[in-house]
């Protein structure tokens, strides 16, 4: 694939970047490998600092940051400036709490003389140069949530972004240099795919983080895996969205659009699949359908427009394969279905709800990636705990019922690494974020997400027998 701006409105390719070559990559992580020897002793504090002067930058940046996302993937603006906006508050929570996560800690007395030792403590130290394969879908959120508790940690990174946002990635680049970060604590490396073994394998490279689709996810994790390297898989996602008859369906309805269609139907968080009672089906059916195509679709910089289009032309023809495939095998267009007319320049699709959806089906396993929802007719709570599961993915999950028992029969079953009751999946600095089964494993955020790329060092002091 091209490292290139395409405005994915258009189809108009605005700018193409030369790849990185063997001199340029051996460059990098030869600065990598320097920057880290000396950052790693810089105390939290300083790394507070840098931190929050970063976040301080791209606050300042924001629209202009958000209009390179929107041109290179085509989120809608608003969102795009929303995104930056978290990218900023995840930054300053990292600043702000790093301490208190890394703080050391101590078992107990008793433990300590269990051990045999005068004290013991666990010391969180940074692991070393950090490679994040990044996707485009949220180009500035994604790279922050690695960044941002990995820098605090005293590691350094390696950005390999896709190939579609080359100008967000320099950005994020420039970004932590303004701030005053050493001179390779942040780098990006305009590469392909097909670079990135050679630079995992790298003795100098100590682990690797990739958010991204299942068959990146497997052939980092092999690689690594032949390496002992550490990794972070953060995968897709078929979220279900299960709605129960004690659900205020106002409010449910009004939030599965959104759920849905957030970010073009581009998301690994988005609900794929909504689950939904037979007391309450066909009134939520109708509601949500007509809501869906009620959704303005178009030019993603302009305020009105509730969705824009795919971010690249084959994202598109695989979800037109999906959707073809379940009609070819009997599912019901309840709305959508096809490219909106009018809109032939760009890579668009229409909101599309399907209804009768089987499991012979190919989207009821894998991930619809864009703003198609399937509906499915449950009679009870079981059937609703076993469809929600019944997916190769386990990322989050969303509940709507106000019966406490409902709740927490979800909260013990659900296989996925969260569960949101009634309400949508978001994700938060304060809380961990990751998937169980092919969504992969790991977390990020929180302290879970800071300590991923830490040695955790136990730190043991013989007792002196000479001591009184
Ligand atoms: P993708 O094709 O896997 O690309 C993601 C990144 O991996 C890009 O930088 C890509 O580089 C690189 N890549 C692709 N194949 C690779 C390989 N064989 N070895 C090493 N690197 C490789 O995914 P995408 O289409 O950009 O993103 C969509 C997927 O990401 C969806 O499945 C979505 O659910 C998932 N996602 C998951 C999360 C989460 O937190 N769980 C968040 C967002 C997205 P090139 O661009 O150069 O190909």
């Amino acid at each position: 694939m091209p490292i290139a701006t395409v405005n994915p409105a258009n189809g108009e390719t605005l700018r193409t970047f030369d790849e990185l070559g063997a001199d340029g990559i051996e460059r990098c992580l030869a600065t990598a490998a320097s920057a880290f020897r000396r950052y790693r002793t810089t105390d939290l504090p300083e790394r507070a600092r840098l931190m929050s002067r970063a976040a301080d930058l791209l606050e300042e940046d924001q629209d202009a940051i958000a209009r390179t996302m929107t041109t290179e993937m085509g989120k809608p603006l608003a969102a795009a400036r929303a995104e930056a906006a978290k990218c900023v508050k995840a930054m300053r929570w990292y600043a702000g709490h790093a301490e208190i996560l890394l703080a050391d800690e101590f078992p107990s007395e008793t433990e300590v003389k269990d051990s045999g030792a005068a004290h013991a403590r666990v010391r969180y130290r940074p692991l070393g140069v950090v490679l994040a394969v990044m996707p485009w879908n949220f180009p500035l959120w994604q790279v922050t949530r690695f960044a941002a508790p990995a820098l605090m940690a005293g590691n350094v990174g390696l950005l390999k972004h896709a190939s579609n946002v080359p100008q967000t990635a320099l950005y994020l680049e420039d970004l932590f240099r303004r701030a005053g970060y050493p001179e390779g604590c942040f780098q990006t490396l305009l590469v392909g795919s097909r670079a990135v073994e050679g630079i995992l394998r790298d003795p100098r490279v100590a682990a690797a983080t990739l958010t991204g689709s299942e068959p990146a996810g497997r052939s980092v994790a092999a690689i690594a895996g032949d390496e002992i390297k550490k990794t972070v898989l953060e995968l897709g996602g078929s979220d279900p969205y299960v709605v129960l008859p004690s659900a205020d369906l106002d409010r449910a309805v009004s939030t599965a659009v959104t759920a849905r269609v957030q970010n073009n139907g581009q998301s690994c968080i988005a609900a794929k699949r909504f689950i939904v009672h037979t007391r309450v089906y066909d009134d939520f059916a109708e509601r949500f359908t007509a809501r869906m195509a009620a959704l303005t679709v178009g030019d993603p910089m302009a305020d009105t427009t509730d969705v824009g289009p795919l971010a690249s032309e084959q994202g598109r023809a695989d979800l037109e394969e999906l959707v073809d495939d379940a009609v070819r095998r009997g599912a019901t267009v309840l709305c959508g279905g096809s490219r909106p007319e009018g809109l032939e320049r760009g890579w668009f699709y229409e909101p599309t709800v399907l209804a009768g959806i089987t499991p012979g089906m190919r989207i009821h396993r894998e991930e619809a990636f864009g703003p198609v929802a399937t509906l499915y007719r449950v009679g009870g709570l079981d059937e609703a705990v076993e469809l929600a599961n019944d997916t190769p993915f386990g990322l989050s999950s969303n509940v709507w019922t106000r019966d406490r028992e409902e709740q927490e029969r979800f909260a013990r079953d659900i296989e996925a690494g969260g569960v949101f009751f009634n309400g949508m999946t978001a994700s938060h600095p304060a809380l961990p974020f990751g998937g169980v089964k092919r969504s992969g494993y790991g977390r990020e955020l929180a302290g879970h997400g800071i300590r991923e790329f830490c040695n955790v060092t136990t730190v043991w002091h013989g007792a002196d027998p000479d001591a009184s």
